[in-house]
């Protein structure tokens, strides 16, 4: 078992409902000690099903990734830091209808009115359709993970700055993986639960820009979006982020906006 890696995939559930996912790519030795963390998350939720899938991923088809860098603003007011987030988004290329349309539909409920997806939406990045085929799962970004060290140098690099909470880094990670995807120009994300306010926007030339408060607390929708370049061939771009095995060797800058 040489040089392989393995994905380890969590999905809890509810009668039939989607509760939590998450994942990592590990070497053998972490295999065990990845699986009881996504089974610890998944216990939190109350599941009915928890499905653990374990599957190898050979060293070569790796692909190298790295953090983009982190701008911290220090905004406290939803309305400013969703107008920030626009604008941030516009600044990578992103038409504003685009950006409007995605916004509105992560704060009613990407899914449908009032329910939030399993993954992210695809968004044409001039027109605003939504490009996924199906409303409930989207696009699920999977096969992620850290190479040595780089987790732990991660987590040490964001507890300088007060950042302990598991999601800023997972959140990272995961975007890294998006931007590194050729035809994602960039993605804005707000968590779905209801204690986790704060959220991003992640583009190749503008770093990942991070909102304290994009929604209020309390609030239990959140969600994804990618945004592509219009013209894009959808499968191959679905494949790299959902298949490709993508692993963090190298982490960003940490940059305070002065504001
Ligand atoms: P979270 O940051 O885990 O609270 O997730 C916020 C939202 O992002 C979820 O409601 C999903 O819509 C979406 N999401 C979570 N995990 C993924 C993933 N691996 N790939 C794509 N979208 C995701």
């Amino acid at each position: 078992m040489d040089n392989v890696y393995f994905s380890v995939r969590m999905h809890a559930s509810r009668s039939g409902v989607h509760l939590s996912g998450a994942e990592d790519l590990v070497p053998e030795a972490d295999i065990a000690s990845a699986a009881q963390a996504c089974l610890q998350r998944a216990l939190q939720h109350q599941p009915d099903a928890v499905r653990l899938a374990i599957d190898p991923v050979p060293a070569a088809t790796i692909v190298d990734g790295r953090l983009p860098d982190l701008v911290l603003t220090a905004i406290t007011d939803v309305e400013d830091s969703r107008r920030r987030a626009l604008d941030a988004l516009v600044k990578a290329g992103v038409s504003c209808q685009a950006a409007a349309v995605a916004m509105q539909a992560l704060a009613e409920g990407a899914a449908a009115p009032g329910r939030v997806m399993r993954g992210a939406m695809l968004v044409d990045a001039e027109s605003g359709a939504r490009l996924e085929h199906d409303r409930e799962r989207g696009v699920r970004v999977s096969h992620f993970g850290w190479g040595a060290g780089a987790r732990d140098a991660c987590m040490q690099l964001l507890q300088r700055h007060g950042l302990e909470h598991f999601r800023t880094r997972e959140a990272l990670a995961l975007a890294a993986k998006v931007l590194a995807a050729d035809g994602v120009l960039a993605e804005l994300c707000w968590s779905d639960d209801p204690q986790y306010t704060a959220g991003y926007v992640a583009s190749k030339s503008g770093g990942y820009l991070r909102l304290p408060h994009l929604k209020s607390a309390g609030d239990p929708l959140g969600g994804r979006a990618f945004f592509i370049a219009p013209g894009r061939e959808l499968p191959p771009l679905i494949d790299f982020l959902e298949k490709t095995p993508f692993l963090i060797s190298a982490l960003g800058a940490i940059i305070p906006e002065n504001v």
